[in-house]
């Protein structure tokens, strides 16, 4: 087997097979050979199904298989489809989809190819879709125990971030609606090739058997949450009934009901208090 994270082997490969990366593709390989396994490890592949999106040359691919009773891995670019049929030559257990994640029917490939199994999701994303890719994954409840990325740290330290911090988004609620976040380990810009402007962090989010919270109406919630992290400088009141067309002594009178001070900012609010401020609202 070829050691895919040495880089006169990964030139080699993709001289071979006349490659060259795509930026717009999110190309950024991995050559640091501990990140590889330590990623596999953690996102408990082990006599499992594992979902790979983007597997590029095959480094993470590769130690997948080895642990894992089935890969499917997820790529693209068409390009890579002989360059991966020669570095994952050893494998059996690996399939190859040629489709854009974005648009694959997820559920009917989990079908076809994980019937009965157990299935994880394990990969290095392309970062020009990290947040479509993940509220994906989690909105359409697709039949997965957990999701393990590498993504950028920024997106990182936001994905997991306490609810009701500084630092948590939109996006922050809506992951942690649905999965426990965690921050596994940091990955240094100097272990890709190319190397990216831009330092990487490798996140799990255990998927939950239900909701963090009850709320009636999810699509009221998620507009609402929109709407409230959407103008950050301005207070709870002032962003949602902007965001979500509705009278301000509306949202002032909910956020009463809630128990919640009228010039809170979304950033101080708990789960629980977004949950209860939904609940509350008109509509
Ligand atoms: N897993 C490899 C590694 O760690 O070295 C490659 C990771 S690279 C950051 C992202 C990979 O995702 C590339 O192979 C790229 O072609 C692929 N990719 C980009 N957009 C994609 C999409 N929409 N669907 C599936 N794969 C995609």
């Amino acid at each position: 087997m070829q050691n895919l994270t040495d880089i006169s082997v990964v030139r080699d490969v993709l001289f071979r097979h006349g490659f060259t990366f795509s930026k717009a593709l999110g190309q950024n390989f991995l050559i640091n050979p501990s990140v590889c396994p330590q990623m596999a490890e953690c996102c408990g592949a082990d006599g499992q199904g594992v979902l790979e999106i983007g597997p590029g040359i095959g480094v993470l691919t590769a130690e997948l298989a080895k642990r894992a009773q089935k890969v499917v891995s997820l790529e693209l670019d068409k390009r890579l489809l002989p360059v991966l049929a020669e570095t994952l030559a050893d494998f059996d257990n690996v399939t190859i989809v040629n489709d854009d994640v974005l648009k694959v029917d997820l559920r009917a490939l989990l079908e076809e190819h994980f019937a009965g199994m157990e299935v994880c999701v394990c990969a290095n994303l392309p970062y020009y879709i990290t947040s479509p890719v993940i509220m994906r994954l989690l909105e359409e409840r697709l039949p997965f125990c957990s999701i393990t990325v590498m993504v950028q740290k920024e997106a990182a330290d936001r994905l997991c971030a306490p609810v009701g911090s500084r630092e948590a988004g939109a996006v922050t609620v809506a992951v942690q609606y649905y999965a426990r976040a965690e921050k596994l380990f940091s990955v240094s810009r100097g272990s890709f090739l190319p190397a990216p402007n831009v330092d990487s962090a490798v996140i799990r989010l255990q998927i939950r058997e239900t909701p963090a919270v009850a709320v009636a109406d999810e699509r009221k919630f998620f507009r609402m949450v929109k709407a409230a992290f959407g103008q950050r400088r301005k207070t709870a009141l002032n962003a949602i009934s902007a965001g979500m067309a509705l009278q301000k002594a509306d949202v002032a009178s909910a956020l009463e009901r809630a128990g919640l001070l009228a010039n809170i900012r979304a950033e101080q609010l708990s789960m629980e208090e977004l949950a209860a401020l939904c609940e509350a609202l008109p509509g």
